[in-house]
């Protein structure tokens, strides 16, 4: 595999993971590209980059992200050499990665046909199935109607959870408990597949009571070198969304971590994968553990991983699709125990949701804004200051605040101070809720699981 130098690189996304990538570009001397909607006319990220270009006039607010003809043929326009995806809109697109690939443009993450694989929540399960990796019990097929999913229900035993085998970002899933909600359940989730993902294939899993979400972070090259990053704890969810997120994953036994970072670093093995990508898994009381996806992308809290490792994954990313092995120099990885875990890290989401009125995104515009900082605050903003319009288009992350120190207590505090250091005003933000859980003693002992956050009223005083 030659090196290929990359001269200018486009994000097909917007906001904070937009600067991110800009960020890593220029810290690598690469000439950036932002894309913008009418509705992101004057968004901070779109500065951010060396030029910037409207695209999708006539779509919708989203779908001028998810334009594939326009965006590649803008790329051509421009001579870009490279599309990083972020993650969300096209990232998981496989189409977008193969028309990137036909048009002589390096697509930065995974191929097309490992993005196919993964996108499909059965397909994946049949590759962990084959690498001998524990799945959860459950059907391997999609459902064939709502009768089949009773039967299924009750041969498995309730609860159970329906799932949509294109679903993401916690949407497309219920959880069951009877067969009447079977039944009512899996119509709701096959036309919310179907409108959502354009797929109205479902599945369906035994429900885990009380697990925790535990996911391992993965960075292989062009060369067959795979390492694992360690893992996060990304337990703390609220309607299966993620809301703080922490490395390493320290409440769980040492063993089972062994045992995740192991079976991860075999399935991306086992497809070829190239890039970044995270391995899911549930692990419940008993330290019993299950796959449940990959995701072929970077993802949000990737920041608490680069905060323990001291690896920049996004850079990593695109040296990667230059055709670099991990082990260049500005990764610095030339076997799996050059990676080292130091420290504890925690991001905390802070978005312009309203904790007071059941978590409603608040519009309108920032008329006072201090940020935060001091040693171990890193923050990945999209559009936070005075003056910007939050508008009802885009999901409402304000912006990233992720925490570092030298033990969980000593992290959890620090966090704490600097959210609350960010002070915005016009617009109502999650910041009071996510102290709340910060100072709460089940989190500071590491006994938080998947369903924490629901069945913790405090915590929403
Ligand atoms: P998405 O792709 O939408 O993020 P995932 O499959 O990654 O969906 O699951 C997201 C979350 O949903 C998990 O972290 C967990 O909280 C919950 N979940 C998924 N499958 C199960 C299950 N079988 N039992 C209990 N909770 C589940």
């Amino acid at each position: 595999m030659q090196t290929k130098e990359i001269q200018k690189v486009l994000v097909a996304n917007r906001g904070e993971i937009a600067i991110r990538i800009f960020r890593a570009c220029h810290d690598l001397g690469i000439h950036t590209v932002a894309i913008y909607s009418n509705e992101d006319t004057y968004s901070l990220f779109r500065t951010k980059a060396d030029e910037a270009y409207l695209v999708g006039e006539k779509k919708s607010p989203l779908g001028a992200y998810l334009d594939i003809p326009g965006i590649i043929g803008l790329a051509k326009r421009r001579g870009v050499t490279a599309i990083h995806p972020g993650y969300g809109f096209l990232s998981e697109n496989a189409d977008f990665a193969r028309a990137c690939e036909e048009n002589g443009i390096l697509f930065i993450g995974p191929s097309s046909k490992v993005l196919g694989q993964m996108g499909d929540k059965l397909s994946a399960k049949e590759i962990a199935i084959s690498c001998g990796v524990p799945i959860i019990p459950g059907c391997t097929e999609p459902l064939r109607d709502a009768e089949d999913a009773v039967e299924k229900a009750v041969s498995f035993g309730f609860p159970v959870i329906l799932k949509a085998a294109a679903g993401g970002g916690g949407r497309g899933m219920r959880r069951c408990d009877s067969p009447e909600e079977v039944r009512t359940a899996y119509e709701l989730v096959h036309s919310e597949a179907e409108k959502a993902f354009g797929c109205g294939d479902i599945f369906m899993e035994k429900y885990l009571v009380e697990p925790k979400h535990i996911e391992v972070q993965i960075l292989a090259d062009q060369h067959g070198n795979v390492y694992h990053l360690g893992e996060r704890d990304c337990s703390l969810q609220r309607r299966y969304q993620k809301v703080v997120e922490f490395a390493p994953a320290w409440s769980v036994p040492q063993e089972t971590v062994e045992a995740l970072r192991r079976d991860a670093v075999k399935i991306a093995r086992s497809v070829g994968y190239v890039s970044a990508g995270t391995v899911e898994f549930l692990v419940d009381k008993n330290g019993g553990y299950y796959f449940i996806e990959m995701n072929p992308r970077i993802q949000v809290e990737h920041t608490v991983t680069e905060m323990v490792t001291g690896v920049d994954i996004v850079r990593s990313q695109i040296l990667i699709a230059a055709g670099y092995p991990l082990s260049h120099p500005e990764i610095g990885l030339s076997r799996q125990e050059d990676v080292h875990i130091d420290g504890y890290a925690i991001q905390c989401r802070v978005t312009t949701e309203d904790p007071a009125n059941n978590f409603a995104p608040d519009n309108g515009k920032i008329t006072a804004y201090a940020s935060s900082g001091g040693f171990g605050v890193r923050l990945d903003g999209g559009n936070a200051d005075v003056g910007t319009v939050i508008s009802p288009y885009y999901d409402s992350l304000l912006v990233k605040v992720t925490s570092w120190d030298h033990n969980f207590p000593a992290a959890c505090r620090k966090a704490a101070r600097a959210i609350n250091e960010v002070r915005v005003r016009g617009v109502k933000t999650n910041i009071p809720f996510v102290t709340n859980i910060l100072a709460h003693p089940d989190f500071v002992a590491g006994r938080c699981h998947t369903k924490f956050i629901d069945e913790t009223p405090e915590l929403f005083d």
